[in-house]
């Protein structure tokens, strides 16, 4: 398929529409329908073609993908992400946006806008439905204020996926991706590392959005694992047993195990597995691989 001709952004595109990566053009669209800024929603409109470019460029979207865009916003990326695939669904909460998304995308026929809350939506339908169960792809610059439980949900609902191609906030995007012995290893690494291959593609200053959020940001690649690089009885033990671990930071590993109520682990029982696997009584879980963890979990159920 022949690359999108951008050379022209900022005057028409493909489908005849003002390229909205260029400041201007959005700035025209936001006065034209006098629209207020939902802080409530995390809206920060991102206003630069060059990492717009980079995300759909690291998304890898083909002519044969179904692409889910969570939270459009104006219809920036949307209007990128329609003319590299197959199809896009856009998911917005803001009621407000729906009539400047019905003008900003009415020269696409690939796009289909609903006005939902994601949390609430059937994404597993929704990929059944639109592309017969194959692995959708998930392109979005996020609302931050609920990034994990977009991301999570995603992963634990099970929704067919090949990749997750994602702004957030650079912080949450470092923790994503490190290992055992930093600072920001926790449960949402492990969960994340359980599911997928988490890549930073490119880190993003404030002043690519409009309004600046006070925060920096990062572009993360997170490709969808087909099975999990570590084998394990039973998932949500895993997960309640990793969970447990991070709950109580400053503690012992096996003391925050034991305090966990809902997991109902003795003292002996945790002890007896951490000499198995020849780890210290005074460990702390954030020394812990997710290799190790499974095989904790493994060992107690
Ligand atoms: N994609 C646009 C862009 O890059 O310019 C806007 C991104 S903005 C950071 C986040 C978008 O997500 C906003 O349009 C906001 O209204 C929408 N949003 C917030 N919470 C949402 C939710 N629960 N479900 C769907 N969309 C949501």
């Amino acid at each position: 398929m022949p690359e999108p001709d951008r050379s022209r952004a900022g005057t028409e595109r493909n489908a005849g529409m003002a390229n909205l990566g260029i400041p201007r053009n959005t700035i025209e669209i936001l006065q034209k329908y006098n629209f207020n800024f939902q802080k409530k929603y995390g809206q920060n409109f991102l206003i630069d073609t060059k990492v717009l470019d980079r995300i759909v460029a690291a998304a890898d979207i083909t002519g044969e993908d179904c692409v889910l865009e969570i939270g459009p916003g104006i219809g920036t990326m949307t209007q990128y992400l329609a003319e590299n695939a197959r199809e896009v669904i856009a998911v917005e909460i803001d009621k407000n946006l729906i009539p400047i998304l019905e003008d900003t995308l009415c020269g696409y026929d690939n796009v289909t806008v609903i006005n939902e809350d994601v949390l609430k939506l059937d994404i597993r339908g929704l990929a059944e439905e639109r592309n017969g169960g194959n692995p959708i792809k998930v392109v979005a610059n996020l609302p931050y204020y609920i990034t994990t439980p977009i991301i999570m949900g995603l992963f634990e609902s099970h929704v067919p996926l090949k990749s997750i191609t994602v702004m957030v906030q650079k912080e949450v995007a470092d923790r994503m991706q490190v290992g055992p012995g930093t600072k920001d290893y926790g449960a949402l690494s492990l969960a994340v590392q359980y599911y997928a291959k988490p890549e930073v593609v490119a880190n993003v200053p404030p002043n690519c959005f409009i309004p600046r959020p006070n925060v920096g940001s990062a572009v993360i690649r997170l490709t969808r694992y087909e099975v999990p690089p570590v084998s394990v009885e039973d998932e949500t033990k895993l997960f309640s047993l990793i969970r447990a671990s991070f709950n109580q930071r400053r503690k012992t590993l096996a003391n925050g195990l034991c305090n966990a109520p809902d997991l109902g682990l003795s003292r002996e029982q945790v002890a007896g597995a951490l000499e198995k696997m020849g780890l210290p009584p005074a460990i702390r879980g954030e020394a812990l691989t997710l290799g190790q963890f499974a095989e904790l979990s493994n060992l107690l159920y």
